[in-house]
């Protein structure tokens, strides 16, 4: 029952927030067994990360990777973010989650460019309590301190959650991040409730417009609208506009007739494990590149 569920949840120990309702508790037995694997599993090294490319449409060539978290269960194999992130989130375990996947994140960044592959900007996804947590800062200091990755080659991602939490709170940090070159990229861009809000408030680079709105360019007259105005605003407001879910070479073409800078998508590259991304990143090469 949801007292049990409780109790077992705070015996669980060292993160210090849960949201067990009555609502979520009968089947937090199983949560709670996912949760305790969980943290085994960061501690015994199952999480692993994927890359997506991240391309600049008019010169074609990769300019960041998107860095996707992936866990191979002793049991149950590869599991994909959306069967554990939403309970990492609930429980805390997506402090300790996401402090695995900021530095696994730069150090990766780090040694591609010790490489001497081209330099890209490695974005994390941030999720809302990740952010709510004052050792988010020191983490990602401490991410760049080991791995010793300039902070103008990490991005962090998270969503327009955060505007209904503290704005105050989450701009005061965000401008922190800023502060020392850190870039701020708002993600699934218009499909809150506060897309505009977020906006408003939050000191951004860039602004990543959701899969959602891709999907259907190519049928729905309205959803081109809606991503031709979205490309603009962002240009207006200077930031630098990602698409999201590019799937089709027509998405592609109609996306560049509208000026949007970047896409990532299936249509040039699937999220990939870190050797495969290096050798697409090693093809790249700029001439000028080549020529030194
Ligand atoms: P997201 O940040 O919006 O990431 C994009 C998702 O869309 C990824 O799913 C990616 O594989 C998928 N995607 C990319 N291109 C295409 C496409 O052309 N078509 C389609 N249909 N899908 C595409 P994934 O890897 O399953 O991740 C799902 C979500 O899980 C992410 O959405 C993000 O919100 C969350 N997530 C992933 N990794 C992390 C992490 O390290 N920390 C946190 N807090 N959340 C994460
Ligand atoms: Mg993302
Ligand atoms: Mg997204
Ligand atoms: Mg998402």
């Amino acid at each position: 029952n949801a007292d049990q569920a409780m109790f077992e949840a705070k015996n669980l120990g060292r993160d210090n927030f849960f949201i067990f309702d009555r609502e979520t508790a009968p089947a937090g037995v199983n949560r709670l067994k996912l949760v305790e694997e969980l943290r085994r599993g960061i501690d015994n090294n199952e999480l692993f990360l994927e890359y997506q490319p991240q391309i600049d449409l008019m010169s074609g060539r990769i300019v960041g990777a998107e860095a996707l978290v992936r866990w191979t269960h002793p049991e149950r194999g590869r599991l994909m973010p959306g069967e554990f992130i939403e309970i990492a989130e609930q429980t805390g375990a997506i402090i300790s989650l996401g402090r695995w996947v900021l530095n696994e994140a730069c150090r990766q960044n780090k040694a591609w460019q010790d490489a001497g592959l081209p330099h890209i900007t490695i974005a994390v996804n941030v999720s809302a309590n990740q952010f709510r947590d004052k050792a988010l800062l020191s983490d990602v200091f401490s991410a760049l301190d080991t791995s010793g990755l300039d902070a103008r080659y990490l991005e962090l991602e998270f969503t327009e959650s955060l505007v209904i939490q503290n704005v105050e709170q989450a701009v005061a940090l965000m401008e922190d991040f800023r502060r020392i070159g850190i870039h701020l990229a708002i993600d699934d861009f218009g499909t809150g409730y506060s897309s505009l809000v977020a906006l408003k408030n939050f000191p951004l680079n860039r602004l990543k417009i959701d899969q959602s709105f891709i999907r259907d360019l190519e049928y729905k007259e309205s959803d081109r609208a809606i991503v031709r105005a979205i490309i603009s605003l962002g240009r207006e407001l200077g930031l630098n506009v990602v698409a999201e879910g590019v799937e089709t070479a027509k998405q592609q073409a109609f996306l560049l007739s509208c000026r949007c800078e970047t896409t990532q998508g299936y249509h040039f590259g699937r999220p990939m494990a870190a050797d495969k991304f290096s050798k697409l990143l090693g093809m790249t090469r700029t001439p000028l590149d080549v020529a030194l």
